[in-house]
C-alpha cells in the first residue's frame, strides 16, 4: 500500500530530517530578518523537484506538490524563526550565533515538513489533489508572518490546513488535540496617567496619579470577577507599574502595562471595550487626563470540529489507541489563528520531552531541547493527514 511505503520512506529520512533540523539549530535567524533560512528552505525543496514561489508576503517560502489526479488542496505549515536568548544546552550543534538561539523548536517544524514535502512529492502520481507547503517566518513577534503571507495569497484554493507545534511540556509518543479554542487570543495594553503632581503634604492641590493607578489596577481584576462570564476564561495581569521618585512628592504621572488573554472573541471584544471605558471613567472622576491604548495580537487559534477529529483518528492509526489525549487550551499565542479563521484546519501538539536526553526545560527556555524522534512522529502524522484528505486509494 502506498501509505505504508511513505511511513518506510520517512523512517529512511529520518537521519536526514535530524541533519536539516541541526543546520537551522546552529544557524538561528530572528523574526523579520530571516535570510538563510528561507533560502536554505527553497534550495532543498527545488531539490525535491517542488514548484517554490519566494519572499510570500515577506519573508516566506511556499512550495506546491501537484497531485496525479485533480482534488482538494491541502495546506501544511511549518514556522521557521528564532528567539532573542543566549543557548545553554551545550549539545554540539548549539547555535553560532550569540543571542539568537531556536528555543521553540521551530527548527525541527522546519526539519519535518521539508522530510513531509521529499515524501509526498516522490509519491506525487498518487495524490487526488494538491499540496501547499507553508514555510513561514517571523511568528514569535506581532504581526507575524501569517498574515502577510494569507494576504499575498498562500490560502488561495486551499481547503484544509494542518499545523503542529512539537512540545516539551508533555512526552514524546504523546499528541494532544481539542475542537475549539486550544491557544489564547494575546493583547497587551498600556495605560499612561497624566495627573498633576505636588507637595506630599498638600494632596488638595493635586492629582495623585499613584492612588488613580491603583485603583484602576484593582478594578481591572473586578472585570475578570464581575463583568465576564464566569465559565469563559480570561487573564488581565498588570505586568508594569511606575510612577514617583520621592517619598514625599506625589507622582504626577504614572504608567501601568500588562496582557489579556481570552479564548473567546465575544469575551475579547468585551475587554477591550469594558477597560477603555473603566479606565477613562476612573481618570474623568479623578480629574487626571489618560492615554489608553489596546493592542490586539494573535486572534485565539479555534480548531475546527471536523479536522479535530481526523487529528484524533488519525494519531490512533498512526502512534495507537494510548497516544492521543484531549488537551487544555493554553494561555499562549500562536499566528496559526489567521490560517483557520480563513480555511477549516486543526493544530495539534506533538509531545517532545524525555528526561535521558534532558529535554525538560519549557518552551524559550536557554536550555530547551527537544526529542528529535518525536520530528518522525510529527511527518507521519501529517503525511498521513495529507493522504487521507485528497483520498489516496
Ligand atoms: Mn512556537
Amino acid at each position: 500500500m502506498v501509505l505504508d511505503r511513505m511511513m518506510q520512506m520517512l523512517e529512511d529520512l529520518y537521519g536526514e530530517m535530524v541533519a536539516w533540523r541541526r543546520d537551522f539549530h546552529r544557524h538561528p535567524e530572528l523574526s523579520f530578518r530571516e535570510e538563510r533560512t528561507p533560502r536554505v528552505i527553497a534550495e532543498l525543496l527545488h531539490s525535491f523537484g517542488v514548484a517554490v514561489r519566494e519572499q510570500v508576503g515577506g519573508r516566506g517560502v511556499v512550495g506546491r506538490i501537484h497531485g496525479g489526479r485533480p482534488g482538494k488542496t491541502v495546506a501544511l505549515r511549518a514556522d521557521f524563526d528564532a528567539l532573542p536568548i543566549q543557548e545553554e544546552t551545550g549539545v554540539e550543534y548549539q547555535s553560532v550565533v550569540p543571542g539568537v538561539m531556536h528555543a521553540c523548536g521551530h527548527d525541527a517544524h522546519t526539519a519535518v515538513l521539508l522530510g513531509v514535502a521529499r515524501v509526498l512529492s516522490r509519491f506525487r502520481e498518487h495524490l487526488a489533489g494538491d499540496v501547499v507547503l507553508i514555510h513561514q517566518f517571523a511568528e514569535e513577534v506581532a504581526p507575524g508572518g501569517a498574515k502577510p503571507m494569507i494576504e499575498d495569497g498562500c490560502l488561495d484554493g486551499v481547503d484544509v490546513i494542518y499545523g503542529t507545534h512539537l512540545w516539551s511540556g508533555f512526552p514524546r509518543g504523546r499528541i494532544g488535540c481539542r475542537p475549539g479554542p486550544i491557544m489564547a487570543a494575546t493583547d497587551d495594553f498600556e495605560i499612561l496617567i497624566h495627573g498633576r503632581g505636588g507637595h506630599g503634604g498638600m494632596p488638595h492641590q493635586t492629582v495623585d496619579a499613584i492612588v488613580l493607578g491603583a485603583q484602576i489596577v484593582q478594578q481591572l481584576q473586578s472585570l475578570v470577577s464581575r463583568r465576564v462570564d464566569p465559565l469563559k476564561p480570561a487573564v488581565v495581569t498588570v505586568g508594569s507599574f511606575h510612577a514617583g521618585e520621592a517619598f514625599n512628592v506625589i507622582a504626577g504621572e504614572a504608567s501601568i502595562k500588562g496582557t489579556v488573554r481570552t479564548l473567546d472573541a465575544g469575551v475579547r471584544e468585551q475587554m477591550e471595550r469594558d477597560m477603555a471605558a473603566l479606565v477613562h471613567g476612573l481618570c474623568e472622576a479623578a480629574g487626571a487626563g489618560v492615554s489608553f491604548q489596546y493592542h490586539r495580537g494573535y486572534p485565539v487559534v479555534s480548531n475546527h470540529e471536523r479536522e479535530a477529529q481526523q487529528v484524533a483518528e488519525t494519531v490512533r492509526h498512526v502512534m495507537g489507541e494510548d497516544a492521543f489525549f484531549v488537551m487544555d487550551p493554553l494561555m499562549v499565542g500562536e499566528d496559526f489563528a489567521y490560517y483557520l479563521e480563513r480555511v477549516p484546519g486543526a493544530f495539534f501538539f506533538t509531545g517532545a520531552r524525555n528526561e535521558e536526553l534532558d529535554a525538560v526545560y519549557p518552551h524559550h527556555h536557554p536550555r530547551f531541547n527537544i526529542d528529535e524522534r518525536a520530528m518522525l512522529d510529527a511527518a507521519k502524522l501529517l503525511v498521513h493527514l495529507t493522504v487521507t484528505e485528497l483520498a489516496v486509494p
